[in-house]
């Protein structure tokens, strides 16, 4: 045991009380956790602020200069005492509601101050409620002159003295007693690979800042042991999957492969897509279990990659199973898939919730059989009835529709795990997917295919409806549909059904019967009027698509040419992107206008421009990360996997890049972490696996 791991309680200052609630409020519970608090922000203490340019917006700031009046005004328990407070700019106000007695006799005029506080604005002025004051003293303020740390409190902890200044003088007397105990965990060797400054340093450093420059070195060490330690679980979980999960090998590339190569492929693929299929292969035939991630933007041409492999497992016997979230979307699959076979021997079949009784009986008899090569379909196919012969292959569209438990459900669907091959048309970070999916393997379509053009994207407000209409009714005689969306981002807002209802009133109106038709989706509808609606639009009977974001994943009309976004500012770029996708999949110049009110956040703002500017998924997610946070991003939210201490995902992507390649370094040499000069990393990893939830998703 280390003197880290004292309980905080025995910490001079804290006692019982206190442990307890930095316990329940902030969950520290020893030394080290508390010195594992980190600030959030430093305030620059060599700077003033200028009164007059003092916002309310402003976190805690300094500013110098003398009192002025002092008033004390109301009666107690309403009682404050007000100081005018002036420097060469202007003036401010500080309050004190408490205290008055001890405090107003210690104010003194004719003398310069150095005050601290958050400023808020009230009655025209602003003012600063119970700032720290304390007299300027120029050689004092000279020594002392640095960066002070800011930590983020509760009202519960504040009001017991642990206010920001109060976990900092805590963290002043935890590092006196402990910072010799602090262990360095990384060998000598890394720490000059990597330019890391000692450990005991880094924390010194992190909470009370010499200058910005080791502050700078600090942080840096401190995110690089975050990454550095989640890596190692992400990827120690990696090569136990695959030196455990034997895979089936998929040696022989056999006829239907040929075939289809021969005579069935209809263009050409693109590098990418040929790099892609390439490491695909070489999983297959590796003996592991493949668990590899497909990214690609929409349009980038997965399915062809995804038919592909799965032509693979068949040339060895195996069966392949495609999955997608809904059902309009394993039919469009289905159907797509059929095309694309047309003529050759490989027997594909359709299971979702709509299947009929005798139909499913006799593919459930196919599949158990092997009679049934490929089946495509929903969540129907990981049910316990639905027994393959000898799966070897799964295949998941649209990735975050599906949890960990059904992937899971899908491996126990032969003696070993099929090989299993995730796609996703949302891009993820980079540093997001290497912290997500660290565990997978993955591959990238970074390219469309040849011949698109560029979906133009126009930012219109209200005033520009009609506009907007007119453009509609000449696509329309072009031959072109349409898609209308609108925001429903809570299932139960009466407010947004309302909208979308009047929205399409208004469209059936300026588009009227029988010239026009008009098809409309929304989620409260029943599965098969959503299903008739959208086969409407699907077969080009009905010219405009009126819907909610249900039509977000996937499905494919190539003839739809315009995406309008109502109340675009309500989505996400991600979402924007995704909706975007649905059209520019024809030969025909394609059209995504946004329409917003006139009055937008700088927020909403940015991203009308972010989609104005640019089609690539990847920067807008990039983008997506650095505006949102990882928090907010699709399928991270209940995660919790993103409570990271210090470093940051959307800043901090090299570092995170280096700590994995270390990381990959550390594991290759000395798996167990045996060696001697692991010894440090191996007992810090096992108290990390021990605090932390398991990283990786699959498994
Ligand atoms: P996504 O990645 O969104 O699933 P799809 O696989 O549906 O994309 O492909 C989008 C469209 O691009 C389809 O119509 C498909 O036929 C076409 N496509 C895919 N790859 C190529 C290629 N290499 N050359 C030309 N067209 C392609
Ligand atoms: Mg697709």
């Amino acid at each position: 045991m280390s003197l880290l791991d004292t309980s905080v309680e025995f910490l001079k200052g804290v006692g019982p009380k206190r442990a307890e609630l930095l316990n329940k409020e902030l969950g520290i519970s020893n030394y080290r956790g508390l010195l594992e608090y980190f600030p959030f922000r430093y305030v620059d203490k060599t700077k003033y602020h200028k009164c007059n340019e003092i916002t309310p917006e402003d976190a805690l700031i300094q500013v110098k200069g003398k009192l002025g009046k002092v008033e004390i005004a109301g009666r107690s328990p309403k009682q404050r005492m007000v100081a005018e407070f002036i420097d060469n700019s202007g003036t401010i106000d500080l309050i004190w509601f408490k205290g008055i007695r001890f405090i107003k006799p210690t104010l003194k005029p004719n003398t310069e101050y150095v005050v601290f506080g958050k400023p808020n604005f009230f009655n025209g002025r602003i003012n600063m409620p119970h700032p720290d004051l304390a007299e300027f003293n120029a050689e004092e303020q000279m020594l002392n002159a640095k960066l002070q740390p800011v930590y983020s409190t509760t009202e519960k902890l504040s009001g017991r003295g642990m206010n920001s200044k109060g976990i900092e003088r805590l963290q002043k007397t935890l590092l006196i007693d402990v910072f010799k105990e602090i262990p360095e965990i990384l060998s000598e060797e890394q720490l000059k690979r990597w330019h890391l400054i000692s450990r005991r340093k880094a924390f010194k450093e992190v909470h009370f800042p010499e200058s910005p420059e080791l502050l700078q070195k600090a942080r840096f060490r401190l995110k690089f042991e975050e990454f550095f330690f989640i890596q190692l679980q992400l990827i120690r979980t990696q090569m136990a999957n695959k030196a455990k999960a034997k895979g089936f090998v998929f040696d022989q590339i056999g006829e239907k492969f040929n075939g289809f190569f021969k005579h069935n492929l209809p263009f050409e693929l693109t590098g990418a897509q040929k790099r892609v299929l390439k490491e695909i292969r070489s999983d297959l035939r590796s003996g592991s279990q493949m668990n590899r991630l497909l990214q690609g933007d929409v349009g980038s041409g997965k399915t062809i990659v995804a038919l592909m492999s799965a032509l693979m497992a068949i040339d060895n016997g195996f069966q392949v199973a495609l999955l997608a979230p809904t059902a309009i979307l394993s039919q469009q699959h289905y159907e797509g898939l059929k095309e694309l076979l047309v003529g050759m021997p490989v027997r594909v079949k359709l299971l979702t919730g709509n299947t009929k009784t005798k139909e499913r009986k006799e593919l459930l008899q196919d599949l158990v059989e092997g009679e049934l090569e490929i089946i495509v379909g929903t969540h129907a196919i990981l049910e316990d009835r639905v027994v393959f012969k000898n799966m070897g292959l799964a295949i998941i569209d649209e990735q975050h529709r599906f949890g960990v438990a059904q992937r899971a459900k899908l491996w126990a669907k032969n003696t070993s795990p099929p090989h299993m091959l995730v796609m996703t048309a949302t891009p993820i970070p980079r540093t997001l997917a290497m912290t997500l999916y660290g565990d997978l393997d993955v591959s990238v379509i970074d390219e469309l295919p040849p011949g698109r053009k560029a979906i133009k994207t126009i930012h219109k407000t209200d005033a520009g409806r009609l506009a907007v209409f007119g453009s509609m009714k000449k696509e329309i005689a072009k031959g072109r549909q349409i898609y209308l969306v609108y925001p429903l981002i809570n299932e139960s807002e009466q407010l947004d059904y309302k909208d979308l209802m009047d929205g399409y009133e208004s469209i059936v109106r300026a588009f009227p019967n029988p010239e026009y038709q008009v098809a409309i989706v929304h989620g409260k509808m029943k599965p098969a009027d959503k299903d008739y609606e959208m086969n409407r639009f699907v077969k080009g009977e009905a010219q405009i698509l009126v819907a909610t974001t249900v039509i977000e994943v996937g499905v494919n009309v190539p003839n739809a040419s315009v995406m309008i976004i109502e109340s675009a500012e309500r989505f996400g770029l991600s979402q924007l992107h995704q909706l975007r996708g649905r059209v520019g999949r024809g030969a025909e110049q394609s059209y995504c206008i946004l329409m917003t009110g006139n009055k937008l956040s700088n927020e909403g703002k940015k991203r009308m421009e972010i989609m104005v500017r640019t089609n690539d998924g990847f920067e807008i997610a990039e983008e997506d990360l650095r505006l949102r946070g990882p928090g907010d991003l699709m399928g991270t939210q209940q995660s919790g996997l993103l409570d990271l201490k210090i470093a940051d995902l959307a800043k901090d992507n090299q570092i995170l890049v280096a700590a994995r390649e270390e990381a990959i370094k550390v594991l290759n040499t000395d798996p167990n972490l045996a060696l001697p000069e692991h010894s440090g990393i191996n007992l810090q990893f096992r108290r990390f696996l021990k605090e932390r939830p398991n990283w990786s998703r699959i498994s």
